[in-house]
């Protein structure tokens, strides 16, 4: 009998998130007599870095929480933008700050994330939070990783015993996103671009979460009837249409539940982001007084 695909989608996570967010800020309000503020800061013109920034204040700006963009000129050094950072970090009155990646490549990201206050890092890539993370009491967790987490739980995905793979091992996803999933009792396998018949370890897996930045590389026959598919890539191809690292077309009928791209990963990385900035905010604001 063929199976009923599901579609994991966003919105429905998102709207109940959004309003569990809007009680919080406030509360927050009622608390402090200010709103969150978070600091976005954009090194650049890359159109997709402004599409993605401009969504994020748009979600602040719905949700109460206060926003301000640092736009940055493209050859501007290391040591310029660290002190734009570590003048954000001095301000008492910004809780979050977030380093819209890609960066220019004259600048070491990492060194640059290094700079930003572990308890203002809404994106958790400071290695005190990715420690924190592994050592399982990090105060932000990485916003994507986080985001596929309440998704499938919101879906009721249970991950207790599930054989996982999670295909990519950058700071940002891949490595975040597996710890998450072991924290949560499953038993996780990562991949990466040197693994090894890749295809028959996919083929093994109960859920797979692709981070490679491939587009629409991974058709049905890396998965097993049934499985579940959570496709974190996000492409625009030549035609102008955005796509994933799955070849979608090809799930329905194959895959028990798999993520829509736009509309899986992408909104649920905001809306986590817009907790990491709350919870931020109501720790440190708490600790000042
Ligand atoms: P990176 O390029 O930093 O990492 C990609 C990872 O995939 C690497 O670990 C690489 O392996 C691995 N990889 C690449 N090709 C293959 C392959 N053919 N087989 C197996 N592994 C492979 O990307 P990111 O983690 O930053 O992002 C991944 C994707 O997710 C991108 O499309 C990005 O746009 C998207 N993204 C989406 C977000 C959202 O909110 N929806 C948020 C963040 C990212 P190796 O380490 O060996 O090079």
């Amino acid at each position: 009998m063929a199976i009923q695909t599901q579609l994991l989608k966003a919105r429905e996570v998102a709207q109940a998130s959004e309003a569990q967010l809007h009680n919080e800020v406030h509360k927050f309000k009622a608390h402090f007599s200010v709103s969150p503020q978070l600091a976005v800061v954009l090194v650049g013109h890359d159109p997709a870095s402004q599409v993605y920034v401009r969504r994020k204040h748009e979600t602040c700006h719905k949700l109460g929480i206060r926003s301000v963009k640092i736009e940055l000129h493209p050859d501007i050094t290391e040591k310029e933008l660290l002190h734009h950072i570590q003048r954000l970090n001095a301000d008492p009155d910004i809780d979050g700050i977030l380093v819209q990646m890609p960066l220019p490549s004259h600048l070491d990201a990492k060194k640059i994330i290094e700079g930003i206050d572990p308890l203002k890092d809404v994106d958790g890539l400071t290695t005190s939070n990715l420690g924190a993370l592994v050592a399982g009491n990090a105060k932000a967790v990485s916003c994507t990783p986080k985001g596929v987490i309440s998704l499938l739980k919101f879906y009721d995905i249970q991950l207790k015993g599930l054989n996982c793979a999670v295909v990519g091992r950058s700071l940002i996803v891949g490595k975040p996103m597996a710890l998450l999933l072991q924290q949560e009792d499953a038993t996780v396998t990562m991949c990466h671009s040197a693994t090894r018949n890749l295809k028959g370890i996919l083929q093994q897996m109960d859920l797979v979460v692709i981070a490679a930045g491939k587009p629409m590389l991974f058709g049905k026959e890396f998965f097993r009837e049934g499985a579940v598919v959570v496709d974190v890539g996000i492409h625009r191809i030549d035609n102008g249409q955005i796509c994933g690292d799955l070849k979608a077309t090809e799930m329905n009928g194959h895959l028990l539940a798999y993520t829509p791209v736009p509309g899986g990963v992408g909104p649920m990385t905001i809306i986590s982001l817009m907790e990491n900035v709350v919870k931020l905010a109501f720790n440190r604001r708490s600790n000042l007084k």
